[in-house]
Parts: structure tokens; C-alpha cells; sequence
């Protein structure tokens, strides 16, 4: 049945993005034999590395567990220079993947997705690109990453400003210059973190715009030498396997003891250990309880409120940068290094907006409601429209016709974080209700998912033309997921996660908060079975 299906269209599969999935599904549908073309907006590969390219921009995961497992040979010969490479690092490994294995040539490159159409006639997806093309394909595969449309503060003015004005994840490819300059950032979470503590030192002056406080651990990322290097290898073949047992797909796990067994001491020393490792093992390492009971979570908030405090010497400034009003790892917990001894330095001021609010962004700097503030640079740390973003930014159509944007805005809902029942051959990797979409070490589920698509894309060849989870299989994937969102601390908290960092989004839990692990078993069992739960025919 698939070689009749395959003479319909130009592709067997049409993947947008050549970030680390879409490298990745690449890759894997061609070992298949499939014929692939990935569609890149970007002048070259590496999604997320290719365009956060700001000043300080490094992976909060461990190397050894931010790679591809798919090839020994690959292992063996990439090295990595630190225990968290900065983003140079990462974007040239996955340039060497894309060269090793020959990947560029089904790329277009500086071409974006503009719209898809199932056609049940053909059992495909027509696509058409902003070059005014359009291209047929059995299957569709939105690999665009679940961090991938920046968002700009609804502030007024932001047009007319005449100094430097950047967005972190548009960052230019040329140069920026920080010496003398009068520089602004707004937005004080994992990206932001990363440049106050790198520009900190280099610009004349620094106006640090913070809402909202967040809990942070403190980075240890030594070099790498051969011997460091051999002996995380050595652990490679266990790692490949252990990194999808765990819960949010690193090395490590949640500590084997309840929290209510310990006694104080044993709980702190445990804190301080993990504490000392610098890494988000102080997170998805400890208490799995932090997620769940406020007792537990406030325990473990005091612990790092206090670490903070005593690196801060103004009293007045630490209590703004200390978080009081939610729960320790209810949002994304980012690693820093030196963040908080920048608000030491002479040069850098932190307004909190809270107190003097943002009014407008003016020609010369930035309104607040206290005064003006002189700049010569703006820089914007103010996140993405996470998980839907880049998929409602494409008018995707399915069988009746009606959007994803239109369908989602009557309320969020996926097959596993992977499919839409009514968009049959569509798959999404990194996508709302999945841990990829924010639980998760994102080449662990990252590879994941596109294993499972590349295998739901050969039992669809060898069984039919398309597959399509059923109405009521997805209804029950959405109602786990809300029952599981619900019994963590999660919703109580506004951060991305929830989609409260843009105005009018459904409050809703994007990532699935059951765990990789749980998550993995559940995708497999669907497998084993046969795709149950989705119709091919
Ligand atoms: P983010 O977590 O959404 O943070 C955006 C920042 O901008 C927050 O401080 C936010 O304040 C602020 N902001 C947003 N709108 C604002 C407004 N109208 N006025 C004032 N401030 C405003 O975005 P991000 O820091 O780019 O990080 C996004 C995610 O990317 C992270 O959670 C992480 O998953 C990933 N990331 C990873 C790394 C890494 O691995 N090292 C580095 C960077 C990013 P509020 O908190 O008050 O909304």
C-alpha cells in the first residue's frame, strides 16, 4: 500500500525545523527509507542554538545527557569541552551531526512554513512556504520547538526607541559591543539570569527590570579533561537507557527516601550535598515531594531563600531578589553563576517592577512610573510564547477544515503530546501535554518522540495511509494529564508552564507532570499494542 501512497505526493514527509528533533526525525526517516525535506527558517541548523546566541547562553543540562544517542560513532568522537557547554558549543556539535550525517542536503534553509492542509483525497498534507511554494507530503512533523517565539511586554513606545534594541532569542549573528553603554534588561528568568551575570562586568551601567523573582542554583561546571571525559563515557551505555527511567530525563532521580522518614538533619545534608553538586539535580534530584506538598516545597524554598540572602550585601536589594510569594521549582529553576554578585557591582540597579511599574519604552530609554531611565541599549529577556506558539503560528488545517489555533483556542488538547485527533499524520514533537514541553532533558524526549512517530509512521505505511488518534482516546490522554497537573503545587504558580506569561492564553498545565519515565511506558504500551487508541486506515 505505501508505494502507491509515496507516487502521490513530492515527499514522504515534510518536517519543519532543523533543531535537535528535526535533525533527529531527519535522520531516522531517511535510515527508513523515507523521502524527507526539512524546512528551516534559520540560515543553518540548531533551533534553539542557533538562535539564542546572547551573550551567556549555555544548557542547564549536563553535556553527557544534551546529545544523540542513535550513534556509537558519534559518542566516541564528540568531546565535550565542560560539564555545561556554552551555546557555541552545543551549535557546532549539532553542525558536526548535520555534516557526519550528510543531513544538509534535505534542508531548505531560510524558508518558513506558512500553512498546511490535510487533503483527504490524497491522504496528505499540502504546505506552502513564505517562497511561495508548496509541497505535498504524506506526514507532517512540527518539530519547531516548544521555546521558538520569542515574546515582546505589550509595552507602548518599544518602535520608537533609537538606541540598540534586541530580543534574546533574535540575538545578531555580528558582534555586540557592551563598553560605556547604558544597558537595560527586562526579564530576570533562565535567559535573563544568563545575561546580567555575563554583561555585567563589561557595560558601563545596568538597569536590571525584575517582576518577579526566581529561585536559582548555583552553576558548577568544571572543564572537562581526557580523564573526566573517559570516565563519563564509560557510564554512556547505561546513560542511554537510564536517561528515559528517570523522571525528567537526566541521569539522576528523585531521592529513594521519603522526606517524612528524615529527620532535619538528614534532610539538609542531603539539601547541601545536591546544593554543592550545581546542577538541577538540587531539583529533580531531591525531595519528590517538593512537587506535591507545601510542607516539604516550603522547607526546600527557605533552604535557597537563605542561600541567596548571604550572597547579596544590601539587605533592601536581597529581599526584592529572593522569592516569597510561590513554591521552589513550581517554575522553571535556572543555574547561575555570579547573578547575584552582579547586584553587588557599583554599575548595575535593580527596579522592581512591582514597585515602579513600566509605563512606556521612549525614544531614549524607559518610562517608569518613578522616573526615567536613560539607555543606550534595551536588551528583552522576555521569553516565548511556549508550547503552542510556534504550532498556531502556522494556519495548520485538518479534516473540517478548522485551525489548530481555532481548535486550541476553544481549549488545549493532544494524543500523548504528538498528535490532534482530526489532524491525521500530523506529529509534533516538544508539544503541550507531553513532558517535552517543559519536564524534561529535551534531547531525551526529543529522540523519544521522533522513535515513536518514525515507528507510528511505518505501521501507518504498512497498514494504510493515515493515522488519527480517535476523539475518545485523546479526551482520555487530556483528562490524565489535567488529573496529574492537578496534584502538583504546578498550576498554583503563574510562570510559562501555566501560560500565564501571555495575556488572554488558557491557564493550563503545558507539559505532561507525570514523568518521562511514565510517559515512556505509555507511549510504548500504545505501540505494543498496535497503535490502539488511533485509527489507521
Ligand atoms: P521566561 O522564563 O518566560 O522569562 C521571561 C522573563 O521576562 C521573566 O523574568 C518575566 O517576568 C519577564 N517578563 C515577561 N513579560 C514581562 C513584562 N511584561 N514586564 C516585565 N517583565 C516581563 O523566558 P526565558 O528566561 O527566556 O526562559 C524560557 C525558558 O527557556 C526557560 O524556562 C528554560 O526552559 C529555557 N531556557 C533554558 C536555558 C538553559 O538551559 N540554560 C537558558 C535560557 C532559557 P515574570 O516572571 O514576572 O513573568
Amino acid at each position: 500500500m505505501s508505494q502507491p501512497q509515496s507516487a502521490m505526493h513530492d515527499f514522504d514527509a515534510v518536517v519543519v525545523g532543523a533543531g535537535i528533533s528535526g535533525l533527529y526525525a531527519l535522520h531516522r526517516l531517511r535510515e527508513k527509507g523515507l523521502r524527507v525535506r526539512v524546512i528551516e527558517a534559520g540560515t543553518g541548523v540548531g533551533g534553539t542554538w542557533y538562535w539564542n546566541r546572547y551573550p551567556g547562553a549555555r544548557t542547564d543540562s549536563q553535556s553527557e545527557v544534551y546529545q544523540y544517542w542513535f550513534s556509537d560513532e558519534l559518542l566516541a568522537e564528540w568531546n565535550w569541552s565542560e560539564r555545561f557547554p556554552p551555546q557555541a558549543e552545543t551549535e557546532r556539535y549539532l553542525n558536526h551531526v548535520a555534516d557526519r550525517f550528510d543531513l544538509r542536503r534535505d534542508i531548505s534553509f531560510e524558508t518558513r512554513v506558512t500553512a498546511a492542509t490535510w487533503d483527504e483525497a490524497t491522504a496528505g498534507w499540502r504546505i506552502a512556504t513564505d517562497r511561495g511554494e508548496t509541497l505535498s507530503a504524506q506526514f507532517f512533523l512540527m518539530c519547531t520547538g516548544g521555546l521558538s517565539t520569542p515574546v515582546f511586554p505589550p509595552y507602548p513606545g518599544r518602535e520608537t526607541f533609537k538606541g540598540e534594541l534586541y530580543h534574546t532569542a533574535k540575538w545578531p549573528r555580528t558582534p555586540v559591543e557592551f563598553a560605556g553603554k547604558r544597558v537595560g534588561v527586562i526579564g530576570t528568568a533562565a535567559t535573563g539570569i544568563q545575561v546580567i551575570q555575563t554583561i555585567a562586568e563589561k557595560v558601563g551601567a545596568m538597569t536590571v527590570f525584575q517582576r518577579t523573582p526566581n529561585y536559582t542554583i548555583p552553576m558548577r561546571n568544571p572543564k572537562h579533561d581526557d580523564a573526566t571525559r573517559a570516565a563519563v563515557k564509560a557510564r554512556y551505555p547505561q546513560m542511554r537507557h537510564r536517561v528515559h527511567d528517570t523522571f525528567a530525563g537526566f541521569e539522576n532521580d528523585f531521592q529513594p527516601k521519603a522526606f517524612a522518614e528524615l529527620s532535619n538533619e538528614e534532610r539538609v545534608r542531603i539539601l547541601e550535598d545536591l546544593w554543592a553538586d550545581g546542577s538541577l539535580n538540587f531539583w529533580i534530584g531531591s525531595f519528590r515531594e517538593v512537587f506535591t506538598e507545601p510542607e516539604v516545597n516550603e522547607f526546600i524554598s527557605e533552604f535557597v531563600r537563605n542561600k541567596i540572602r548571604a550572597r547579596i550585601h544590601s539587605p533592601a536589594v536581597a529581599e526584592k531578589l529572593v522569592p516569597t510569594t510561590y513554591g521552589f521549582g513550581t517554575r522553571r529553576v535556572p543555574l547561575e553563576t555570579k547573578f547575584y554578585e552582579a547586584f553587588n557591582r557599583d554599575n548595575v540597579k535593580l527596579v522592581d517592577l512591582n514597585e515602579t511599574p513600566i509605563e512606556s519604552i521612549t525614544a531614549t530609554g524607559v518610562q517608569t512610573s518613578a522616573g526615567h531611565i536613560e539607555l543606550d541599549m534595551l536588551i528583552f529577556a522576555t521569553g516565548f510564547d511556549a508550547g503552542t506558539g510556534a504550532l498556531t503560528g502556522v494556519d495548520i488545517r485538518g479534516r473540517t477544515g478548522q485551525s489548530l489555533k481555532e481548535l486550541w483556542s476553544k481549549g488545549l488538547r493532544s494524543t500523548l503530546g504528538m498528535q490532534v485527533h482530526g489532524y491525521p499524520n500530523l506529529f509534533m514533537t516538544m508539544a503541550p501535554m507531553s513532558p517535552a514541553a517543559a519536564f524534561c532533558n529535551v534531547p531525551t524526549c526529543s529522540q523519544q518522540q521522533v522513535d515513536w512517530i518514525a515507528d507510528a509512521i511505518m505501521y501507518t505505511r504498512e497498514h494504510g495511509a493515515a493515522i488519527d488518534p480517535t476523539a475518545e482516546f485523546e479526551d482520555k490522554w487530556v483528562a490524565h494529564h489535567d488529573e496529574v497537573a492537578n496534584m502538583t503545587l504546578v498550576p498554583k504558580t503563574n510562570s510559562w508552564y501555566m501560560g500565564a506569561n501571555i495575556a488572554g492564553k488558557e491557564r493550563r498545565l503545558l507539559a505532561y507532570a507525570g514523568g518521562v519515565n511514565n510517559y515512556r511506558i505509555a507511549c510504548d504500551d500504545v505501540k505494543q499494542k498496535n497503535f490502539e487508541g488511533f485509527k489507521v486506515a
